[in-house]
């Protein structure tokens, strides 16, 4: 019998919401062991013979798909790159400010550039991009199908202003926010270091209540500013990214997800 979230809460897991697996309760537990495959075995409370034959009908529906989680990034990749594979590459490049030389569109990155052609995007050292970053750079190239480019305004707004963020604020302040701090608290130097190495500008002029503040132009028509808070007696560090309001033009909100994640990455990468 196939097990849902409620039935392998029901039937296999002890409720007694010790939290010895990690998680709040059994059935944030089971939740995740359903949808995300995390390992049953992480409960350390449950009866050896009825582990065995849960995990046994676990492995099966994992191999049929049921109740997994879709796995957004994939998916987002694939429809972009569907929706782009027909459209002239010099119409792209007019769209979102890349150039075309030969038969590849050289695009604006930070402070260096991409190569993008047919067959897919590469850096300027020839590596392919991860999977998270070609699907923010291919949902940008794939966006504002109008007459006339949106560009930005100069109005800056924190992620959680820009609609439907709800869900992904935790995320941003757990994979964003939080490794930021952890990287870089006591470490200003480094952090203005790592920010002129990846094409910041400095623009602290602007916000003189912050340590650090610094802009990146990500691509020609969206750029990202980071704001950083060192702590002090008073108060732990603080860390806000910043996007012109327009950004929901160029990148959904997943795509500024995945841009903000791999922003730390690079920071941290030049640290
Ligand atoms: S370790 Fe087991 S019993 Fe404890 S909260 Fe997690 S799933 Fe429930």
């Amino acid at each position: 019998m196939a097990l849902s979230i409620v039935e392998l809460y029901k039937r296999v897991l002890p409720k007694s919401n010790c939290k010895e697996c990690g998680f709040l309760t059994c059935l944030a537990f089971a939740g995740m062991v359903v949808s995300e495959k995390y390992p049953l075995r992480a409960c350390p409370h449950i009866d050896p013979n009825v582990l065995d034959w849960a995990e046994k009908e676990l492995e099966e529906q994992y191999r049929q798909g049921k109740w997994l989680k879709k796995d957004m990034a994939f998916e987002a990749l694939k429809i972009a790159k569907d929706k782009i594979a027909t459209e002239d590459l010099q119409n792209i490049g007019e769209r979102i400010g890349g150039t075309i030389k030969g038969d590849r569109l050289i695009l604006p990155y930070f402070n260096s550039y991409l190569y993008i052609d047919r067959n897919g995007i590469k850096d300027e050292a020839g590596n392919e991009l991860s999977r998270n970053e070609q699907t923010f750079v291919y949902i940008h190239m794939s966006m504002m199908n109008r007459a006339e480019p949106v560009k930005p305004t100069g109005k800056l707004k924190g992620f959680k202003e820009f609609p439907n963020t709800v869900s992904k604020a935790v995320s941003m302040r757990n994979h964003v926010e939080e490794p930021l701090k952890k990287a870089f608290s006591g470490n200003l130097v480094k952090l203005r270091d790592a920010c002129l190495k990846c094409g910041g500008i400095d623009v602290q002029e602007h916000y003189e209540s912050a340590n650090l503040a610094f802009c990146f132009q990500v691509f020609p028509s969206v750029s990202v500013t980071l704001l950083f808070w060192e702590a002090s007696d008073n108060f732990d560090a603080d860390v806000k990214l910043l996007f012109d309001e327009m950004v929901i033009y160029h990148l959904d909100i997943e795509s500024i997800m995945f841009l903000s994640e791999h922003f730390v990455n690079r920071l941290k990468a030049m640290y």
